[in-house]
């Protein structure tokens, strides 16, 4: 089973669908167990669907948009 530092690393990718299944069902079954890490995930899930739903109705400024590219990365919004 992954540990919480690897579901935490891998949590973003597994939010946009890149991980194996197999790599899935092991942090899935992480976060079952540990609340912590399930806390982390509501958080970055809602977080994200708030910048998703944002981002198709064009609210979303090209400065903030750039700001939060600084803070998470290019990967993190590529479908945002
Ligand atoms: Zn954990």
């Amino acid at each position: 089973m992954a540990n919480c530092q690897e579901t935490l690393n891998e949590m973003y990718a597994y939010l946009d669908a890149e991980l194996a299944t197999e790599r899935a069902t092991e942090i899935i079954g992480h976060l079952k167990v540990c609340t912590d890490c399930q806390s982390a995930y509501e958080f970055h899930a809602e977080f994200k669907s708030i910048i998703r739903l944002k981002a198709q109705k064009d609210e979303l400024s090209e400065g903030f948009l750039d700001r939060l590219r600084e803070c998470f990365g290019d990967d993190s919004l590529k479908d945002a």
